[in-house]
């Protein structure tokens, strides 16, 4: 069965040579994509960044760049991916703006920010976020990839969110008491639900309309388990597909039964029904380094076989060659 094949890096090598074995050894495997992350979750930047503080590795090396370059020559597409709202111990925004810090909810004492994590509903957190986006518009490759493009640990319960749910809701944000599962705050659950969605569906339309401009694909990752992430985290991505606001859609599928992951992946197509976007869905599959090539192989067999067009391994570091090999066998 012929499918689509990506894979994520987590961090590109810092030489040249080293990088062209990362490219050559994936197209020679006739994988379609790589998705080196240039934007930590601790909010330091692999890539030349004007905003960010570089990783000191990837001080006056242009990483991304030359993969870009190396992966046009040998057929392989780049998506520049980029941890979206965590701004960890790294973070130059955090540094000089703690204030925009995401703060827990009213079960939590009081100004015990959520470290490592901004704002996602900040204007200025969003700006600074697009802003990396904006930067990598000017790099060969062929896309930018959205993760962490969520709410993280049942934030954000800030003053600014607090005023702004109130301005747009009539509602205390503090006061909704749905951890306790308390019915009469629960009648306002789709509301907050509509509020808090509509934060991160702010920023894909904006990446969305800056990717357009500059001839970008777009993908997401995102959690596998729809519609709740809805509640757990602000996350749509239904939506982003119906309204054609991303090319690749990648539910992180990461469970090492087969048996549920392939349970997942009837689940995810499901959920696009009907959608007429042309946006690609792609299941991303975990490989973890204990499990045999035979058996990995079985697993991602499993998972094509629900009719999804492609998988997305996670990570590259994991991959075998055993495994390339195989991979190249099943897409025969
Ligand atoms: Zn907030």
């Amino acid at each position: 069965m012929a499918f689509w094949k990506g894979t994520w890096l987590h961090r590109l090598p810092n030489t040249p040579e080293g990088i062209r074995v990362v490219v050559d050894r994936l197209a020679g495997a006739g994988f379609d994509m790589l998705i080196p992350c240039v934007k930590q979750p601790s909010g330091i930047a692999d890539y030349p960044s004007k905003l960010a503080r570089i990783h000191p590795p990837f001080q006056g090396i242009d990483a991304l760049g030359i993969c870009a370059e190396e992966s046009n020559r040998a057929g392989l597409a780049v998506h520049g991916w980029i941890c979206v709202f965590p701004e960890g111990k790294d973070s130059a925004l955090l540094a000089a703006h703690p204030e925009y810090t995401a703060q827990p909810g009213p079960e939590r004492p009081r100004g015990e920010a959520v470290h490592g994590l901004a704002c996602p509903n900040r204007p200025e957190v969003q700006d600074y976020e697009a802003g990396l986006y904006r930067e990598l518009m000017d790099c060969p490759i062929a896309g930018v990839s959205l993760d962490y493009i969520r709410y993280v640990d049942g934030t954000c319960y800030c003053d600014y969110c607090r005023e702004d749910y109130r301005r747009q809701t009539g509602g205390d944000l503090h006061k909704l008491g749905f951890f306790e599962w308390n019915p009469a705050a629960a009648q306002d659950m789709d509301v907050w639900i509509a509020w808090r969605c509509e934060v991160i569906n702010r920023f894909v339309r904006r990446i969305r309309a800056m990717t357009r401009e500059h001839g970008k694909e777009l993908s997401a990752s995102v959690f596998h388990y729809h519609p709740n992430g809805l509640q757990d985290i602000g996350q749509d991505w239904e939506y982003w597909v119906r309204e054609g606001l991303v090319d690749y859609i990648w539910p992180m599928n990461y469970s090492c039964s087969t048996l549920i992951a392939s349970k997942w992946a009837r689940n995810n197509i499901a959920s696009l029904a009907g959608s007429a976007s042309g946006c690609r869905l792609h299941e991303g599959i975990h490989r973890p380094r204990a499990m045999s090539t035979d058996r990995w192989i079985r697993h991602v067999a499993a998972i094509l076989e629900t009719g999804v067009e492609g998988i997305v391994i996670f990570d590259y570091p994991n991959l075998t060659d055993d495994d390339l090999k195989a991979l190249a066998r099943l897409g025969r």
